[in-house]
């Protein structure tokens, strides 16, 4: 039977700084993807940790993506204006007895062995503040990925009931990132391969919320050193918005593509790095090192 469905994709930073080179290979990455196949290319600006937004940024971002020749479709979604949704699930969630309040410390986690038993979950009397995790009766421990293969996780990890409300009263990544690729209906989610763990968990929400599961495609991610991926603080390669090309090209390689005639305008050399994207030739490594 031939697929249908139309491919919809999405880059999805968090503006905790203006991108550097490492987030500009899950732009390009993505973006490249999602062209490749005729597909869309949704942007959404995950804003909603505030502590660590970096005034600026997420215009810093969108005018960078512009420069890279990265046009984006339909209006850029910020999570800062879904928060009603994300409270509205959240109810929902606890009313179902699918989540739960939570007043462990991370000293009574540790003292479990690290992973969060579920204590909580199990009082007569229910708490009735703190974080707020959701029941995993899921415990998804493995998922196929377009171009990592097969991916495990530490059973443990797996099985744990995970925040989806931080005590802070802050709205957890895994709740807001679901919900908003559910409601985007985004069909494959690109991205670099430190979120190829959370994707577990990811996996059991969408069990939870009975909602059908996109694709995921995790791509390497650029490392200062090992296990330390590139950022702001570790020396990333900035990338400028005047000069895209030479970035362009230093992207291009690193996923294992052909560089594109950097003379070119910027839009040229995209349509160039679109029609000759080969996701077979981008390494199938978790982390490459670069020489900062
Ligand atoms: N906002 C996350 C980040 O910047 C990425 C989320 C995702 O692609 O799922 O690390």
């Amino acid at each position: 039977m031939v697929n249908t469905t139309p491919y919809i994709g999405r880059f999805a930073p968090s503006p905790s700084g203006p991108l550097h080179f490492g987030s500009l290979i899950a732009a390009l990455g993505s973006f490249l993807r999602a062209r490749s196949l005729g597909g869309k290319w949704l942007v959404r600006i995950e804003d909603i940790d505030p502590p660590r937004e970096i005034a600026g940024a997420s215009s810093a971002i969108l005018k960078t993506l512009e420069a890279y020749g990265l046009e984006w479709d339909e209006s850029v979604l910020y999570q800062s204006q879904r928060l009603d949704v994300y409270q509205a699930r959240i109810e929902q969630l606890l009313q179902d007895n699918q989540a739960y309040y939570c007043q462990c410390t991370r000293k009574q986690i540790q003292a479990m062995g690290g992973s969060y038993d579920g204590r909580c979950g199990q009082l007569l009397q229910p708490l009735n503040q703190g974080a707020i995790r959701v029941r995993n009766p899921f415990a998804v421990e493995h998922f196929v990925d377009q171009h990592m293969g097969h991916v495990s996780v530490d059973s443990a990890f797996a099985a744990e009931d995970f925040i989806i409300k931080r005590s802070d009263g802050l709205y957890a990544y895994q709740l807001a990132v679901v919900l908003d690729d559910i409601f985007q209906q985004i069909t494959e989610v690109v991205r670099g391969c430190d979120l190829l763990e959370p994707t577990c968990r990811q996996e059991s929400l969408y069990q939870i919320l009975k909602a059908p599961t996109p694709q995921w495609l995790h791509l390497p991610l650029a490392c200062a050193e090992k296990g330390r991926k590139l950022s702001k603080q570790n020396h990333a390669p900035a990338i400028d918005n005047l000069y895209p090309q030479a970035s362009i090209n230093a992207a291009l390689v690193f996923l294992g593509q052909q560089p594109v005639t950097a003379e070119s305008q910027v839009s040229k050399m995209i349509e160039q790095a679109v029609s000759q994207f080969d996701l077979s030739k981008v390494p199938k490594q978790s982390e490459i090192l670069l020489d900062t």
